[in-house]
């Protein structure tokens, strides 16, 4: 396993020396832990596939460098690299058995014939294969396929990490939860270097021990899924990390008030801004109160989503969700109450302290 370093990556798609790039990778520096779990996630197009793609080495970055335990390994291939990859749409050998697509790795590595069969049994186990192991993989369902990409990925015990990209679209929805649980424990168990694609926040969150937040070709945030929900750094991750996500709302700054529209709302303290910024203020759904004290306030929706509900209303004019038990009433004069410990400022997208 290794660490792997990302050294100011940017990635331009198009011929190099263009004029004025458009970059889909706009600075990306981080390193990633020997033996983490790690998630990156975001919306489409915000620059995950191709992270993954260059450190890799499937695509060449238009600059900067990546590191494997210090060493460059800028320009070598994926097979120098020793990274196993598996996509979201399976690649199997559609001739070959089961049991030989998991051995084909091993096989080309010389692994000896005795290991090879034990770790096969061991993979084919956990994907829940073990019966198939003799069919030609041909006939196969695209779920079963898909476990033989990656088991593929999973049966080496030698590779520098395992990248996935969003490896569960094709499988059912029932098997999903199951397959990402044995995911972790195989990271536990033989302590791995993963990076897992995704743009499902219950996919990262459960996966990962870090998870790497994207937006718009940048990383905005990386933290355990706690961090990321306490204390989101960007007004992106609050909202997309969430169900429903954090609410943002236009604010003007006063001392230790916020100004949203005509109302005040008292701060947890004076937000240390900079100067000429746009600032809003994020408040989680889970601190706000929906009942007959505080600011008047129109219901504009109800969804039942079980034991909760989520009420959309409005606060000074902007869209605003609050999550309620189901039990509870919403009176004929709804007025909302928020917490100051759930709100954050933020200046210009980013969370600035309070003095
Ligand atoms: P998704 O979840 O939809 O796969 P993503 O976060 O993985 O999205 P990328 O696929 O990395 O995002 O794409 C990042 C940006 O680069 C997008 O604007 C995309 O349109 C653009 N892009 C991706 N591949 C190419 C390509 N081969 N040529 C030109 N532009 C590309």
């Amino acid at each position: 396993m290794a660490r792997i370093s990302l050294d100011h990556i940017r990635h331009a798609y198009g011929p190099k020396g263009q004029a004025n790039p458009l970059y889909a990778l706009k600075e990306v520096h981080h390193d990633f832990d020997d033996g983490g779990a790690y998630a990156l996630l975001g919306p489409s197009g915000c620059g995950k596939t191709t992270l993954l793609n260059i450190m890799s080495g499937l695509l060449q970055a238009s600059d900067g460098r990546i590191l494997f335990d210090g060493k460059d390994v800028t320009n070598l291939s994926t097979e120098a690299r020793n990274i196993a990859q598996v996509f979201q749409f399976p690649v199997v050998y559609d001739t070959m058995s089961v049991y030989d697509n998991l051995a084909f790795p091993l096989r080309n590595r010389r692994v000896p014939e005795a290991e090879i069969d034990k770790r096969v049994r061991d993979i084919l186990k956990m994907i829940d294969l073990e019966s198939w192991a003799r069919r030609k993989a041909q006939g196969l369902t695209a779920d079963q396929k898909q476990k033989i990409s990656l088991g593929r990925g999973l049966v080496r015990s030698d590779v520098n990490a395992i990248l996935f990209d969003e490896p569960l679209t094709v499988i059912d929805p029932h098997m999903k939860w199951e397959l990402r649980t044995q995911l972790k424990q195989l990271h536990r168990q033989f302590g791995f270097t993963m990076v897992y694609v995704t743009h499902d926040q219950t996919e990262a969150l459960t996966f990962a021990d870090k998870v790497v937040v994207m937006y718009d070709g940048e990383i905005v945030q990386i933290g355990t899924p706690a961090e990321l929900f306490d204390t989101p750094k960007h007004t992106f991750v609050g909202y997309f990390i969430g169900s429903p996500g954090m609410n943002v709302l236009a604010a003007g700054i006063d001392g230790a008030i916020a100004i949203v529209g005509g109302e005040r709302v008292a701060l947890p303290g004076r937000p240390i801004i900079p100067g000429e910024a746009r600032t809003e203020l994020g408040i989680r759904p889970e601190f706000i109160t929906l009942g007959r004290e505080g600011t008047p306030t129109q219901i504009t929706k109800v969804e039942d989503i079980g034991r909760q509900k989520i009420v959309r209303a409005n606060f000074a004019g902007q869209p605003i969700a609050v999550v309620m038990d189901e039990d509870m009433e919403i009176p004929s004069e709804p007025k909302l109450q928020f917490d100051p410990k759930g709100i954050n400022i933020y200046a210009n997208s980013w969370r600035v302290d309070f003095a």
